[in-house]
């Protein structure tokens, strides 16, 4: 221990859903913990730039479109919708304070001390933090837990400057609705952040490497959302690359080149760039404590989250595995856990991913691509929303479940949703999955009249041809 420092059981770098839920896991189980944040709020990406302004605008773009056109169907007449962008941009900022300052709540109670600045190691167990002001504390642990997340990815060519080439936290706060934004990458972000743009009002293309959207999820039900998409104005350009932009007085102009080598030029007001993230552990002084990082910069652990530096662990975007708040979370509870003796466990083929466009796409394990790919013989069941009473009632039938299952077991291998509120069925999905379920399992098992989830029922059924509403 460095001579002077304060003490703890455990020292978490990073408050993201990582860290601040493994903080909070570890303090339960009595350990004294320090968490130690560089940035002014606690809550990491997720919070502060990532899912919660994201689904804040999300949600507020979707009643403004649905108010202006998808009322009137319903016998409901409205006139005068305007929008009013700083008021929704204050609304987000506000739901986002709401939730930091409620991490600092729960630091609060359950007697965790947050440190604002920036952690360095400066030996084993021992670690500096820099504030904003220049001034330092000094904190040691036997163990600390590294949560550093991660940062969007910068392509060479397309260097962000904040206003017309910006990456989603810049494309999360501009201050005017784009006439044409260009988006790079059609993965979640790109899709979520382009579908609030062109809901207030802009022209949004996305521009994609590969054949298809929302790559290494379902492709069958990539391209039903696509559709509904395509429906709604978005524009694609597949196996089409973005490699090089001129920022302009008014506007940027974007070469986009396709697979043939063909390129032209789009006009745009701004262009987000949102392919991927990538790990972040700069600046933590890794020497001091001897420990490299793995060919894409990720911090290398096992499967007890522990690095080959005894005492330190990490957790969440900056290891291995996919980007998600709440795979982070689950390892986060799973590695304090195990560091207390207690059997954490974190199930890798049950971690549900959710698109959260309109419709929503959202899906838990294995792909038909993937279960091809390993030799699985699968039979799979389908539903359409079209079909389903309670989308019908709310006139949202656009979407479809997939489910597949083993074929010689029919144990459920994967689930896949495009639709109204699939982020809420795919709940039932995951636990279905993580308790090993069949698709006899689900199909047996009684839901309510009318929902949504009658469909997931339906399309389990469906696995051996016994659908009965469609
Ligand atoms: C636009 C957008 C939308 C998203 N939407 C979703 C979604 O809907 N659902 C979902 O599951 N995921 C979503 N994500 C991904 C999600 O935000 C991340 O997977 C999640 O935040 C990872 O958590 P983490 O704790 O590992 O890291 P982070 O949340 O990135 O937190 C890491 C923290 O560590 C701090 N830090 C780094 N280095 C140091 C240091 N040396 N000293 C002190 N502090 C340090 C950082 O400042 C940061 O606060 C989204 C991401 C983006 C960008």
């Amino acid at each position: 221990m460095a001579a002077g420092a304060e003490t703890f059981d455990l020292i978490v770098i990073g408050a993201g859903p990582g860290g601040y839920v493994a903080a909070i896991r570890a303090a339960q189980l009595g350990m004294k913990v320090a968490v130690v944040e560089k940035d002014a709020t606690f809550g990491g990406t997720c919070l502060n730039v990532g899912c919660i302004p994201s689904k804040a605008l999300l949600h507020s773009s979707e009643l403004f479109e649905h108010t202006a056109h998808g009322l009137a169907e319903h016998g409901v007449q409205v006139s005068g919708v305007a929008l009013d962008l700083p008021a929704m941009m204050k609304r987000k900022d506000k739901v986002v304070t709401m939730l930091t300052r409620g991490v600092a709540g729960l630091f609060k109670k359950n007697g965790i001390t947050g440190v604002t600045g920036r952690a360095r190691f400066t030996g084993p167990a021992a670690v500096q933090v820099t504030a904003a002001d220049g001034s330092t504390r000094q904190l040691s642990a036997p163990r600390i837990l590294l949560a550093t997340g991660s940062v969007p990815i910068q392509l060479p060519g397309l260097p962000f400057d904040g206003t017309r080439i910006v990456d989603s936290t810049g494309a999360l706060s501009l201050p005017a609705v784009p006439k044409h934004l260009v988006v790079v990458g059609a993965g979640a972000i790109g899709l979520e952040v382009g579908s609030v743009w062109r809901r207030l009002g802009a022209a949004v293309t996305v521009v994609e490497l590969t054949p298809g959207l929302t790559p290494g999820m379902d492709v069958e039900m990539a391209k039903l959302l696509q559709r509904s998409l395509m429906r709604q104005g978005m524009t694609f350009r597949f196996e089409s690359k973005v490699e090089k932009a001129v920022g302009e007085k008014d506007g940027v102009r974007v070469t986009v080149t396709t697979r043939d080598g063909a390129a032209d030029e789009l006009a745009a007001d701004v262009l987000l760039v949102a392919v991927g993230r990538r790990a972040y552990a700069e600046g933590l002084g890794l020497d001091a404590v001897g420990l490299q990082l793995d060919e894409r910069g990720r911090i290398p652990v096992d499967e007890r989250f522990q690095t080959p530096v005894p005492g330190l662990f990490a957790i969440g975007d900056v290891i291995r595995g996919p980007m998600l708040a709440h795979k982070a979370s689950d390892e986060g509870v799973a590695c304090v856990e195990r560091m207390a003796g207690v059997a954490g466990h974190v199930n890798y083929d049950a971690i549900p991913a959710i698109v959260y466009t309109y419709p929503e796409f959202a899906s838990v394990g294995a792909t038909e691509e993937t279960c091809k790919a390993r030799g699985t013989a699968v039979r799979i069941g389908r539903f359409p929303f079209q079909a389903n009473a309670r989308a019908k009632t709310m006139g949202e039938t656009d979407g479809a479940v997939k489910v597949i299952a083993d074929a010689a077991s029919d144990r459920v291998l994967g689930i896949h949703i495009v639709g109204t509120h699939a982020s809420d069925v795919i709940a039932e999905a995951a636990i279905a999955m993580e308790f090993a379920a069949s698709a006899e399992d689900i199909g047996r098992s009684a839901h309510a009249h009318p929902t949504l989830a009658e469909a997931l029922k339906q399309a389990s059924l469906g696995v051996d041809g016994r659908t009965i509403e469609a």
